[in-house]
């Protein structure tokens, strides 16, 4: 075994798994939309790893903006002003929604939505929190109450969470005829639960623009606005989590603008510095900058707008403009949407492509017509998932998968001739997949 890989699993513990049987891949090289291990391989990573390396690797303006930084101030507590803080926060405001205007930095994704819970508790002075099915917003404690996956269940229960669904229409009862039909249904659903928590006891409602891990759902058009209308009726915060579907993943700065919808609170991490090094952040509306004019904000952290995070956050914006990749995302996604139909025409294993932007999912079912998921919910007992993963591996495609769906979320930066060849990889590979599944359904009918 690589003396790497055996040192690694000596003495770390790796997230969201039993330690017993891991093999990571010893990374040890990387450059623009590709990474090679210790043996050389060369990968297409296509899921921008954690879906935050937009701008690549390797970019030689944030690591010379970093290296400037450490030299010149590496760190001031949260209470001074200095250059990179204030201009940081001016090109955040500047990019998100006219509404907004103030920004509360922290270290990560998870972090922003802690403070998010708190900041619609203080402004509001109600206690609940509604978020959706489906979704994951972090791994600690507020952060893991609101997400709506089994990878909440070791922080529960902390009172005050009331999880909803969401739009997903195509694993909906109903067969919608329209996207404001399902927007419809499931706003409806959203009203009543509303009207049954106790509208004056929620402080905020938390949603993905885009959920993103949990396989890409795309709202329908309507939703953004009903939840913007139902949030306007009864005093309640608009929350929009973007730590995912921010940054031009979607081919906007953030998804919401997919939709013209104006929220409360943002919250972002991951594409702002694009791991170049961490740092999140809470964006509030004008109303709510103005509620802490004379209110007390009160929340803090060491690191708050840490002056590396800051200087990398302002060269990495500054990268999204100078290379154009929020359009760039549109116009590579209408291409990787061309090739997700082709794979959807292609393979019967596939049951739906979602895309929009550079961020895509694959569901893979045992049978289009029943829809049925290639490995149960929560469940995959043989590996199933992760058997499929570690084909496309061994053909140099990199991505991970959640359930029974594939995501495909390549940096931003990518050319057609990167994305043409990633896809060819891919397509050859679910003609095995094809297999599996569909031998899968035929072992279990006879059996
Ligand atoms: N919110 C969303 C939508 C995410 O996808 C993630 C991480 O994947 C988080 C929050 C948590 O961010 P972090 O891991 O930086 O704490």
């Amino acid at each position: 075994m690589s003396k790497i890989r055996e040192m690694d699993l000596q003495y770390n513990l790796h997230s969201w798994s039993a330690q017993a049987n891991l093999h990571p891949e010893v990374i040890t090289k990387s450059e623009g939309v590709y990474i090679w291990n210790e043996e050389g391989k060369r990968f297409y990573d296509m899921s921008s790893q954690l879906v935050n390396m937009n701008v690549g690797h390797g970019h030689k303006n944030i690591i010379k903006a970093i290296q400037d930084q450490v030299e010149k101030l590496a760190f001031v507590g949260p209470a001074y002003a200095c250059d990179v803080r204030a201009e940081a926060a001016k090109k955040v405001v500047n990019v998100a929604p006219d509404n907004m205007s103030k920004v509360f930095f922290t270290n990560a994704g998870a972090e922003a939505n802690e403070n998010a819970i708190k900041i619609a508790r203080m402004v509001t002075g109600r206690t609940k929190i509604f978020s959706a099915y489906r979704s994951y917003h972090g791994a600690t404690h507020g952060a893991a109450n609101l997400t709506g996956e089994p990878r909440r269940f070791p922080a529960e229960p902390i009172p005050g969470f009331v999880k909803f669904v969401g739009p997903y229409a195509y694993r909906a009862p109903i067969a919608f005829e329209t996207e404001k039909e399902t927007s419809d249904f499931y706003l409806s659903l959203l009203r009543d639960q509303i009207l049954y928590e106790g509208p004056d006891n929620i402080a905020g409602i938390f949603q993905e623009s885009v959920v993103g891990s949990n396989g890409i759902l795309i709202p329908p058009d309507g939703w953004m606005q009903g939840v913007r209308d139902l949030c306007d009726e009864f005093g309640i915060m608009m929350i929009c989590d973007e730590v995912m579907s921010g940054w031009g993943r979607t081919g906007e700065w953030f998804a919401v603008n997919n939709w013209n919808v104006e929220p409360d609170i943002i919250t972002f991490a991951k594409g702002v510095t694009c791991g170049y090094v961490q740092l999140g952040g809470v964006i509030v509306s004008e109303a709510i900058a103005r509620h802490f004019d004379h209110n007390v904000l009160n929340t803090g952290l060491t690191y708050s707008a840490h002056p590396m995070g800051c200087a990398a956050a302002i060269a990495t914006i500054d990268t999204y403009v100078e290379e154009d990749l929020i359009a760039r995302s549109k116009q590579m996604g209408a291409l990787l949407g061309e090739r997700l139909n082709q794979v959807y025409n292609q393979h019967p294993s596939v049951g739906e492509v979602r895309q929009i932007g550079l961020f895509s999912a694959v569901e893979i079912v045992k049978d289009r017509e029943t829809r049925e998921a290639l490995v149960p919910y929560g469940k995959d007992p043989e590996g199933t998932m992760k058997k499929i993963l570690g084909m496309l591996r061994a053909e140099g495609f990199l991505t991970y998968s959640h359930e029974n769906i594939l995501i495909i979320a390549p940096p931003l930066i990518i050319s057609a001739e990167e994305l043409n060849a990633a896809m060819d990889i891919f397509d050859k590979v679910m003609y095995a997949v094809d297999s599996i599944a569909l031998n899968k359904s035929e072992i279990e009918t006879t059996a």
